[in-house]
């Protein structure tokens, strides 16, 4: 815990004026309420609109009325090699190179496809090593696939839980989960951050267990990408997915993302569903049978890409270079500790955090855990302006993106609680 924290406006306007992010804010549209911004909390759910957004849309939509087919190859961002401007950007940001990272499909569709690839269970390794209480889809994804080779996901999946009373998982009995299954685990996939506690989870351990028990090891990075510097490349994570709309700005339903790492995916014998998208640029309008890949994870894209849906991601990724994800942490560390501190003054509501403490084991997200009178707390807050996130049965989730919410958002935050 930060000593110098305090519970005054002041010290609030102080750290905003030190904060060498804060121009980023000016940059979003915020749902008004009461024609103020409101204390827009729900950037793990769908992030704001920068306002580069309109004018780089409203581009797209001039060219293609200008260009028709042609602006595949003239319009001023062509189409045809439209994501290839931002696959720099995104490699970054998930710490991968670049012929690692595509941005295609959605989440759970981006899952489907890796597994077909990742999961190919057969001489006794058939199973799928998961966290218990895994975002739903994963769930049904997860559940879907081993029913689809014949198996039991009673007994083909293996879920690792908090121990009794606990709302997080230990590292450890994910560890020891790992090498317990040993020869007959398939594949790990787990989430980066989870969902509801917010916990993180330690990717490259996780990964390097898998590895030793013989297993792939893929991550869902739906909470933790553009909330967490991550390092796939290096922690040889085999594959992970992630998608768009969350911390990463780039509107509802955007583009998703998939990482496969090098070493499957420059490896042409390795398998994957084909599509035209996938195959080599040079070939690809020959029209001729034959699939052959071109390298890395775009070799898993099947259609030609989403142009529109792209325009919104381009914007936003070119904003997380402007600010850099160790910028983005620093900052994301310290005002949610800030956030966390302000919510601990607050005695007279019974919640507890149920997100870890440790900074090391979070990223910008805090679960509030309400005894009672949780959904009344909701909609107080949401009557004062406040757009936060509601889970059944109890739990508030509150993120204070390090992007555009600045501290003084906090302390809102911490006033409308402390007047209930
Ligand atoms: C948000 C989220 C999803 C959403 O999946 P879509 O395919 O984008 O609809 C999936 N998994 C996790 C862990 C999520 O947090």
């Amino acid at each position: 815990m930060d000593h110098t924290f305090d519970t005054t406006l002041e010290y609030a306007r102080t750290q905003d004026q030190l904060d060498i992010l804060h121009p980023f804010r000016e940059r979003f549209l915020f749902p008004q309420h009461n024609e103020r911004n409101t204390v827009y909390f729900c950037g793990n759910s769908l992030g704001l609109q920068s306002s580069a957004v309109q004018y780089l849309m409203d581009a797209e939509l001039a060219d293609w009325a200008k260009y028709g087919v042609e602006g595949h190859f003239e319009a001023r961002s062509p189409w045809f090699s439209y994501h290839r401007q931002f696959s720099g950007n995104l490699a970054q940001i998930v710490g991968a190179r670049q012929e690692e990272v595509v941005a295609m499909n959605t989440l759970t569709v981006n899952l489907h496809l890796l597994l077909l690839s990742f999961y190919r269970p057969g001489n006794g390794r058939y199973k799928i090593l998961m966290e218990a209480g895994a975002f739903p889809s994963d769930q049904y994804a997860i559940e879907s696939q081993v029913r689809m080779y014949g198996y039991d996901p009673e007994d083909a999946i293996i879920e690792v839980a908090p121990r009794q009373g606990a709302h997080i998982i230990e590292e450890e009995d994910i560890l020891n989960a790992i090498r317990e299954a040993g020869d007959s685990l398939a594949v790990v996939l787990f989430g980066g951050v989870n969902y509801y506690t917010g916990q993180l989870f330690d990717m490259a351990a996780i990964t390097k267990a898998a590895h030793a028990a013989g297993a792939y090891c893929g991550f869902d990075l739906a909470h933790a990408v553009g909330n967490i510097p991550l390092q796939l490349h290096d922690w040889q994570v085999d594959f992970a997915c992630w998608c768009s709309y969350k911390y990463l700005n780039s509107g509802p339903g955007g583009v998703g993302g998939a990482f496969v790492h090098e070493t499957h995916g420059n490896n042409p014998e390795f398998f994957r569903l084909a599509g035209w998208w996938g195959n080599e640029e040079q070939t690809r309008f020959k029209m001729q049978k034959g699939f052959a890949p071109q390298k890395g994870a775009a070799s898993w894209q099947m259609s030609n890409a989403p142009v529109f849906n792209m325009v919104a991601h381009r914007a936003s990724l070119d904003l997380f270079q402007k600010a850099t994800m160790p910028a983005l942490r620093e900052k994301s560390i310290r005002m949610t500790a800030y956030l966390e501190y302000l919510l601990m003054q607050l005695t007279h509501l019974s919640f507890t955090i149920i997100t870890p403490k440790d900074p090391q084991r979070r990223g910008a997200q805090l679960s509030m855990l309400f005894d009672e009178r949780g959904k009344e707390v909701f909609k107080a807050l949401t009557e004062n302006g406040v757009i936060a996130d509601w889970r059944e049965p109890n739990v508030i989730r509150i993120a204070p993106v390090p992007m555009y919410n600045n501290f003084e958002d906090c302390h809102r935050f911490y006033e409308i609680l402390a007047a209930l």
